[in-house]
């Protein structure tokens, strides 16, 4: 069987120690790849060569047109060898086939984004009103930095990071989750193919609670992306404090999403459900807080329940599957936890709860699950479960603004800030909930979509980082000011 080695100092190498770990399929929790397990040593050795590189080496001399020219390269390999990367992806996440692949079109769109905005971002000129002086405004790469990914949609949480900051000119050390390192794998293969001098790539696969606080603590680092729960962002901050290094974070989410009895009902309804079950709910945007309109909640939930049963559950490449298993056990653990307690609290399961038997049972399987009589005070409305488990509360009030306040209130009634939706044919309704739901991101009547140029990030303690678009590169950037003075003179201060 394979072993997915590190990528250090140019090289594909082993972990010092000669660890390795086995990744499993979820859906039957088979071995099915190995991968070497970077320890604290392997981890010093990345931030060292990524280092050398960015102080002496090549590729901070290169271009903004060169790195683009790589990245548009990156994108073509990924498009023609999309059939196997995404292949790749649902071995490691358990995710469907169509999904897998429908991700890797995703990334190769975030390297086409990035590779134009080579040409796009440009410093600025300064007017300064003085006989003599040019001062402008120019974008240069913050350094090293460590790109920290979850194990969700890992090639594409991996690319929102790699082509905005290989586009800037920084060198960067990846490190995808322990559970998903396939794909995180062969795109630095793709890398270095392509032309991305090999010390600005690093790779370190395994435990990030070994090798995360090397790269976070270290003077040698100038910036950590993280995407990843909100715990493990909270240990990251405060260990990036000691150096004040740059830290941007994405983090989880509780979204709400808000159904008035004037929406398209059948719209709302089939993105409702795609909402919170695509990917088996394991979707930092899942729409896994349902908040209707009290007068259309039985037609809703109802309309829900009858067709979250039917949600055909398999593995990734059987014929007709619709979602796949949780990553792995111990999250399935959590999630049956979360939905232990929120009964516990009065929820009720209105549908799923119950791990399936049968051909399903080797695999990590839950079922969509949606939670009826659902109230602000329980925890289940607050926390991610980050699995198929959706919460439902209503609004009412006796005229609309009055509806509109009541929704918006429990819409804005949580920690995080990640994104939610408003559905209703009242377009001056929209536009006023859409402005006033404080999440990263709003759909109005849909669910879910992104585009590449517009960027994407949370509000409160869903994160404060903000990748894709323009600002997802500016995350990636020094601005620095430099003043000329072409008629240089005496400033003439001191007298003496
Ligand atoms: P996680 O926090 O457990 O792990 C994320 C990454 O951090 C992994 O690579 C892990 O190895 C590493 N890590 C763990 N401990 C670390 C430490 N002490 N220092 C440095 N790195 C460390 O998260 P997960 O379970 O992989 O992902 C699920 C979470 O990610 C959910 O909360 C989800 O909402 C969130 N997420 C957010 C977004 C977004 O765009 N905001 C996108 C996808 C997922």
């Amino acid at each position: 069987m394979e072993t997915l080695e590190l990528f250090i100092d140019g090289k594909f190498v082993p972990a010092k120690s000669g660890d390795e770990r086995e990744i499993e399929y979820p859906a039957n929790g088979q071995i099915h790849i190995r991968a070497a397990e970077a320890g604290k040593e392997d981890a010093k050795a990345a931030i060292a060569s990524a280092r050398k590189e960015f102080d002496t080496g090549n590729w901070t001399k290169t271009t903004y047109a060169q790195r683009g020219e790589i990245l548009r390269k990156v994108a073509n390999r990924l498009i023609a060898e999309r059939d196997e990367i995404g292949r790749m992806e649902s071995m490691d996440t358990g995710k469907t086939y169509a999904e897998g692949k429908a991700d890797v079109d995703d990334v190769a769109s975030v390297f086409n984004y990035y590779a134009d905005m080579a040409y796009a971002d440009g410093g600025r000129v300064v007017e300064p009103s003085m006989d003599g002086i040019s001062s402008k405004i120019v974008h240069e790469p913050v350094g090293v930095c460590a790109l920290i990914m979850p194990w969700n949609y890992p090639l594409l949480q991996a690319s929102w990071k790699v082509a905005p900051a290989l586009l800037a000119g920084n060198t960067i050390i990846m490190k995808p989750s322990e559970l998903t390192p396939s794909t995180t794998h062969y795109l630095t293969k793709i890398l270095i193919e392509e032309g991305v001098e090999p010390g600005a790539v690093q790779l370190l696969l395994g435990s990030g609670a070994e090798v995360g606080p090397v790269l976070t603590e270290s003077p040698d680092v100038d910036m950590v992306s993280f995407t990843g729960g909100l715990v493990t962002g909270r240990s990251i901050m405060a260990s990036a404090a000691g150096t004040v290094k740059r830290v941007a974070l994405e983090l989880g989410g509780k979204n709400p999403n808000v159904i008035f009895a004037d929406a398209d009902m059948e719209a709302a309804i089939d993105n409702a459900l795609t909402g919170i079950f695509l990917d088996s709910g394991q979707v930092c945007s899942a729409g896994s807080r349902l908040i209707v309109e009290e007068s259309i909640k039985d037609e809703v939930v109802n309309e829900l329940v009858k067709r979250a049963a039917n949600i055909k559950m398999g593995a990734s490449f059987d014929e007709g599957v619709e979602t796949g298993p949780l990553i792995s056990k111990e999250h399935r653990e959590k999630v049956m936890a979360y939905v232990d307690r929120a009964i516990e609290q009065g929820a009720k399961v209105l549908v799923g709860g119950e791990i399936p038997e049968g051909e399903l049972a080797e695999g990590y399987f839950y079922p969509p699950t949606i939670l009826g009589e659902c109230t602000r005070d329980m925890d289940c409305v607050h926390d991610e479960s980050f699995g198929p488990v959706l919460t439902v509360e209503t609004f009412s009030g006796d005229t609309d603004e009055e509806k509109e306040a009541n929704a918006l209130e429990i819409a804005n009634d949580t920690y995080y800030g990640l994104a939610g939706a408003v559905w209703t044919s009242n377009a001056g309704r929209a536009e006023r909930m859409a402005r006033a739901m404080r999440h990263g991101t709003i759909w109005i009547n849909d669910y879910h979509p992104y585009v590449a140029p517009a960027e994407w990030g949370g509000m409160k303690q869903s994160g404060n980082g903000r990748e894709l678009g323009p600002t997802g590169l500016a995350e990636y950037q020094e601005i620095k000011h430099i003043w000329h003075n072409t008629k240089p003179a005496p400033a003439g201060w001191f007298k003496n």
